[in-house]
Parts: C-alpha cells; structure tokens; sequence
C-alpha cells in the first residue's frame, strides 16, 4: 500500500537558535503555571508537551535540557530516529498523529501516551498488539468536538457507547480525551470546545468501567493553551511557541 504521509517530505521549522528554544520553553511553561494557579489549579497537575514534529533531533536536545520532559511526534517513521538519537535524556515521547493499523506493532511501547485513538477497530488493534508484546497501551480517545466532517474522531455523541466497547479490551488503558477544536484567530475561540471536552469527559466517568479512566484532558496548542489549562486542559501540545513557524 502506498502510504504518503511516509514520502511527504517533511516541513522545515524557521531555525530558531537553541538559546531562544530554550527561552520559549521557559515561558511556555511560566504561562502554563500562571494559567494553572488563576484557575485555582496545582501547576503541576499539567504536563506540557512539546510537539517536535519536524524539528531536528539537535534542536529538540536544547527544549529538554530546558525543562521539556515529554515530546509529541504525529509520523512514526521521522520519530524512530529522534527517539534513539534523544535515547540518553529523560524523555517520554507521545503520539499524536493519525495513526494506521499496520504501524501500531511499532508505536505500541514505543510511545508512552497515544493521544490519537479515533476508531474501535484502532483500538482493537492497539489491544491485540499490546497483548502481543506483554504489555497495557495507554491511549486517550480523539474526540471530533466541532463535528467536523473533514476530521477523524469519534463524535461527543458516540463517545459513551464506544467507551463501554473499549473497556472490554484488557491490553488497552484509556486515560482519557483529546481534542483539536475547528481553527479559530482568537484565543478564547476555543474556550467553549474545551468546556464541552471538560463536561464530556465528566460524563463519561463512571464506576461501571473497569479499565476506563477519565483523568487526562489533551487540549490547547500554541495559541490557546491558556484558555485550555484555565478550562481544564492536563496535558498541552505545543510546537510553534517553542520551534517557530512551521513552513511547508
Ligand atoms: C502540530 C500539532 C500541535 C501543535 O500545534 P502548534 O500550533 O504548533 O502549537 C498540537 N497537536 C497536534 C495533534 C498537532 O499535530
């Protein structure tokens, strides 16, 4: 099968130098805490994590050594060698991306947190897969917040039936949600969609599952983060405010 997202070539980032990554991740994590305390919130309840898609393994090296613990990467082929490149830093690496079924043997273990669960039969195989390799998968389910039809995900409205579905597969711990809300100029754009994340993920706990848990929210990126730490978010995805513009 022909798979573009393995021959696309990759974008580049704008290059910022290293003291200035390491600055931006300063003040990103600065912002979070701020975000975190106005709503009444322990700083470190949330985990910032550093989206690195498309920044060189030499420019990732100075947002760790900065403070970044956890990196998120969408394309399992560029992210093999950053993680063995990284190996001797303490360092977690998270999925982000769409993820298809025949490259979960190699994203399970390999990435600790799969955000990016977005059909049964994904998490179907991510359980099969895990159980292969002796392991539990953490993942968080995608949720498609604005119903939009250009997006994967699962619907607010399926996400109770495909929960009780999911808490059946013993390899797979669902820890949660993520959501990417529709683009938006304004930060505050999104406050409403991070507040339905919050009341979805507060409907779906429940003491009727047994594997299911409901305690991390993926939500906010660069230009809203703090609109999601204020309304809830325990993990943010950030690239651009750390490496700069992506350019295609
Ligand atoms: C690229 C990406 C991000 C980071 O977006 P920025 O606007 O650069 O912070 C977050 N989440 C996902 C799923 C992404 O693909």
């Amino acid at each position: 099968m022909n798979d573009e997202s393995d021959s696309a070539p990759s974008t580049q980032h704008s290059g910022l130098d290293s003291g200035r990554i390491a600055r931006n991740v300063r003040e990103v994590l600065a912002r979070i805490s701020r975000a975190a305390i106005r709503a009444g919130r322990r700083p470190d309840t949330i985990r910032l994590i550093a989206v690195t898609k498309s920044v060189p393994a030499e420019r990732i090296r100075p947002a760790v050594e900065a403070g970044a613990r956890i990196c998120g990467e969408n394309r399992l082929q560029e992210a093999l060698p950053k993680i063995e490149a990284l190996g001797g830093h303490d360092l977690r690496w998270h999925f982000i991306g769409r993820l298809q079924r025949r490259k979960v043997k190699a994203v399970v273990g390999t990435f600790e947190l799969i955000h990016s669960v977005d059909s049964v039969e994904l998490a179907a195989e991510i359980d099969r897969r895990a159980g292969e390799a002796g392991l539990q998968q953490s993942v968080l389910l995608e949720i498609n917040v604005g119903r939009e039809a250009t997006k994967t995900g699962f619907s607010p409205d399926e996400a109770a039936n495909v929960v009780t579905v999911l808490d059946a597969m013993p390899n797979l711990a669902v820890r949660g949600l993520m959501a990417i809300p529709p683009p938006a100029p304004g930060a505050d754009d999104a406050r409403p969609y991070f507040q339905a994340m919050r009341e979805l993920a507060r409907s779906l706990a429940s003491p009727h599952l047994h594997r299911v848990r409901m305690e991390e929210l993926s939500m906010g990126m660069s230009r809203d983060f703090e609109a999601a730490v204020e309304e809830g978010a325990t993990m943010v995805r950030i690239g651009t405010a750390i490496f700069g513009e992506r350019r295609g």
